[in-house]
């Protein structure tokens, strides 16, 4: 899967709609101190499911809406759409139904946050595996913030092995592990009662 574009609404420092197109290749953003480059790789985190405030500089999730400044008002919501190219059908069902993908993030204040994939509403959980299983997604390595290299360096060996297993595209299988294991331990729990039961009606 490749990404092919990325809109901005409204999502920090991008107060008005900003669109990039994202070329096949190394793709590099320059520009002066400040004017959003940190931004922009924090919007393709937050569209591919990211939920720590921490992550997006913030103190919390609707600090990603544009605060406004002395000239403009505080925006309302905030908006990132994410293009993305299946032409080689790798996404997972459900999704794999078109060679073009587009996912809608928009958070509103007091509202929170709710995703759309070719204008259907989706849940998060199915937008982060979506992203998990194509060894991308908003904790990818791929995506280097500042600082990142040095913590790498210093990193226990534990979170090294789950930077290999992200790029193996492995990382989605973690959450799937966790909601298998939940749902066996309910059905151990509904057996213990059935047994109660019958034990009861003896
Ligand atoms: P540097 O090169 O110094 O790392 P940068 O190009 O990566 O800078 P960013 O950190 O992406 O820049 O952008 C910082 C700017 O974004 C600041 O001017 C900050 O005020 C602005 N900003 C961050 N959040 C919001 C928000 N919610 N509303 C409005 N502006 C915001």
């Amino acid at each position: 899967m490749q990404f092919t574009r990325l809109r901005l609404n409204g999502f920090k420092s991008f107060v008005d709609p900003t669109d990039l197109v994202i070329q096949r290749g190394l793709t590099g953003v320059v520009g002066p101190n400040g004017c959003g480059k940190s931004n922009l790789l924090e919007a393709l985190r937050w569209v591919m499911g990211e939920n720590r405030p921490t992550a997006m500089r913030g103190g919390g999730m609707e600090d990603v809406i544009f605060a406004g400044t002395a000239r403009r008002p505080a925006r309302h919501f905030a908006e990132v759409s994410l293009t993305v190219d299946n032409a080689d059908r790798l996404a997972p069902a459900g999704f794999n139904d078109a060679g073009v993908i587009e996912i809608v993030r928009r958070i509103t204040r007091d509202a929170g946050s709710a995703y759309k994939a070719q204008g259907r509403d989706v849940r998060a959980r199915d937008v982060q595996m979506l992203f998990a299983d194509a060894s991308t997604g908003a904790q990818s390595p791929a995506l280097v913030r500042q600082g990142q290299i040095s913590e790498l360096i210093s990193a226990k060996p534990k979170a090294r092995r789950r930077i290999l297993e992200d790029a193996a595209g492995i990382a989605g299988l973690y959450q799937r592990r966790h909601e298998a294991e939940l749902k066996l331990k309910s059905a151990e729990a509904n057996l213990l009662r059935v047994d109660d039961t019958i034990e009861a009606l003896a």
